[in-house]
C-alpha cells in the first residue's frame, strides 16, 4: 500500500522536563543518529520545533516550549495482515481463514494435519513436508497440545491496550510524550475523526482471546494524555478500545516490557524427520524480515526455492510512487467523478489501486447497490467478501475497514442480512448438492 509519511513529534520539551538538559540531549543524540545511519531517502529530516508558535503546540499545555520531530512510516496493521494475505493468495497460496490446526504429527517423513473449520466445524486432513508454527503468543500453545511435544515456554505474554477518543486536534502529526514511568505514550492521527492513544504494556499470564483493556489500563493513558493534552482526557471520553497480546521471545527478562521485541526461530527435525520451525516473537512491521530468513531455513531443510525477493515488492494495490498518494486519489476521482475527496482518500488508503476493482463501472453512488450509511455501499462488502476473506459484519465494520466506528451511521442488521443472503446457497447449489 505504498506509504505514508507520519510526523512524530517526540517528547516535548519544557516545564515537564526541566529536571536537567538529559533527556532533551539524549533525544538529541537519538535523532542524530535516526537522520545519519538510517539511510533516510524520503522522510524529511529532524527538527527542534518551538511550540508556543508551531501549530503542534497549540492543542497541549502552555508548559511546553519545545519539541523534537521526526518522520517515520505508518501502517495500518490490519490491512497489512490482510494485504500480505491477499498477496500470497494472488502468488498461489491458499488462504484457510477461520482455520485451526487442531492435531498434527508426523508420519513416515510428513507431516499429518488435523484443521478444523470454526464455523462450520468440518475437519481435513492435510499432508506437509515442512511445518511452520507462526501461532504468535500461541506458539507454546500448538506445541505442546497440537502437536504433543514438551514446550519449555519460549514465548512470554505482554498485553497492550490502545484508547481511541474523538479527534484532540486537528493538524496530521502525532505525539510521543515521555510518561512519568518512562515509557513512551503516543497520540496519533486515527480515521478522520479520531485520536489512537496507546499503548500499554505488561506481562499476560491469561487466555489471549480474554485479553481486554482494564480500568487500571484507561486510568493510565487518559492520565498520560491529559498530563499534555490541554483538555483532559476523560475515560467517559473513548468511543471504542482495542488489545492484544505481544509473543515475546522468553530471554530471561525479568519483566515482558524489558523482553526483546526481535524474533527467534526454533527448528527441529530434518534427516528423515519432517522438520518443524516454530517463530517466536517479532514484529509486525517488520514482517517481511523472519518470513525470508524462515523461507531461507525451508531451502535449507526441504530443498524449496526461498530466495529473498520481498525487499521492492509492494503489497497489493500499493502500485503506485511512494510519495504519489495525492495523485492516486486524484486518479480515483478521475475516473469515477461521481466520488467526493474524503471517500476516495478513504478507499486509495484501504485499497490502493485496487480501488477501481471495487467501484467497477460505477457512475454514481447509486450504482454501487444497497447503502449501509456513511460511505458504506455494497460494492465495497462484496469486494471484502470477494477479496478479504471477510465473512461477518465484524469482519467488515473493524477488521477490514474501521467504519464501526461510526456507530449508529451504519445499519448493521441490514449488513448482516445482506451477508447472511450473500452466503446462503442458491437454490441451484442446494439442488446440486
Ligand atoms: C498492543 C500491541 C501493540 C503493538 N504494536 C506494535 C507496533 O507498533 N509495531 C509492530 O511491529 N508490532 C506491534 N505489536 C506486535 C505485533 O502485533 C505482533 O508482534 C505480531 O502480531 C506478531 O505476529 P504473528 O504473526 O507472529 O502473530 P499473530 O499476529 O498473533 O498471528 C498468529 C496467528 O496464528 C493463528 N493461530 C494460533 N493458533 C493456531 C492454530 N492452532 N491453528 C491455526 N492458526 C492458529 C492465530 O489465529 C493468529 O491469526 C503490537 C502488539 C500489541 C499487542
Amino acid at each position: 500500500m505504498g506509504f505514508r509519511t507520519s510526523h512524530h513529534l517526540a517528547a516535548p520539551t519544557g516545564a515537564a522536563l526541566s529536571q536537567g538538559l538529559r533527556p532533551a540531549r539524549l533525544l538529541r543524540l537519538g535523532l542524530f543518529i535516526y537522520d545519519h545511519l538510517g539511510g533516510r531517502k524520503l522522510l524529511p529530516a529532524t527538527k527542534t520545533l518551538d511550540m508556543r508558535t508551531d501549530p503542534a503546540g497549540a492543542p497541549l499545555q502552555p508548559l511546553y516550549t519545545g519539541a523534537f520531530e521526526y518522520s517515520d512510516c505508518w501502517v495500518n496493521d490490519a490491512r497489512m495482515v490482510v494485504l500480505a494475505a491477499r498477496d500470497a493468495a494472488d502468488r498461489g497460496a491458499t488462504i484457510r481463514t477461520r482455520t485451526a490446526v487442531v492435531a498434527a504429527h508426523r508420519d513416515d517423513g510428513h507431516w499429518a494435519l488435523t484443521t478444523r473449520n470454526v464455523l462450520t466445524g468440518a475437519t481435513e486432513t492435510v499432508q506437509a513436508r515442512l511445518l511452520v508454527n507462526a501461532a504468535g503468543p500461541r506458539v507454546d500453545t500448538v506445541l505442546s497440545q497440537t502437536l504433543g511435544q514438551n514446550s519449555a515456554g519460549q514465548c512470554a505474554w505482554s498485553s497492550g491496550s490502545h484508547i481511541v477518543v474523538k479527534k484532540l486536534y486537528e493538524h496530521d502529526r502525532c505525539y510521543m510524550f515521555q510518561n512519568a514511568d518512562g515509557r513512551i505514550i503516543f497520540a496519533i492521527p486515527y480515521e478522520t475523526d479520531f485520536t489512537l492513544i496507546g499503548t500499554t504494556d505488561q506481562d499476560y499470564f491469561g487466555d489471549p482471546k480474554d485479553v481486554r483493556i482494564s480500568d487500571s489500563e484507561i486510568d493510565y493513558l487518559t492520565k498520560a494524555a491529559t498530563e499534555y493534552f490541554a483538555k483532559p482526557v476523560a475515560p467517559d471520553d473513548i468511543v471504542w478500545s482495542y488489545s492484544g497480546v505481544r509473543p515475546l521471545y522468553d530471554d530471561g527478562a525479568s519483566k515482558a516490557q524489558e523482553a526483546t521485541r526481535d524474533y527467534v526461530l526454533k527448528t527441529s527435525g530434518g534427516s528423515g524427520e519432517a522438520p518443524l520451525i516454530n517463530v517466536i516473537g517479532g514484529k509486525l512491521t517488520t514482517f517481511r524480515r523472519p518470513a525470508e530468513t524462515t523461507l531461507t531455513k525451508v531451502e535449507a531443510l526441504i530443498g524449496a526455492k526461498g530466495a529473498a525477493w520481498t525487499r521492492h515488492a509492494k503489497l497489493p494495490g500499493g502500485d503506485f510512487p511512494a510519495t504519489g498518494f495525492a495523485e492516486a486519489v486524484a486518479a480515483l476521482k478521475q475516473s469515477h467523478p461521481f466520488l467526493d475527496s474524503a471517500y476516495a482518500t478513504r478507499l486509495v488508503r484501504l485499497y490502493g489501486t485496487r480501488a477501481g476493482i471495487l467501484l467497477g463501472a460505477a457512475r454514481s453512488c447509486d450504482e454501487l447497490g444497497v447503502h449501509f450509511g456513511a460511505d458504506l455501499y455494497e460494492a465495497e462488502v462484496r469486494y471484502l467478501v470477494e477479496y478479504e476473506w471477510a465473512v461477518t459484519s465484524r469482519d467488515i465494520l473493524w477488521r477490514r475497514t474501521k467504519r464501526g466506528l461510526l456507530g449508529d451511521a451504519i445499519r448493521i442488521a441490514e449488513l448482516d442480512q445482506f451477508l447472511a443472503a450473500l452466503s446462503a446457497p442458491t437454490s441451484r447449489e442446494q439442488k446440486l448438492a
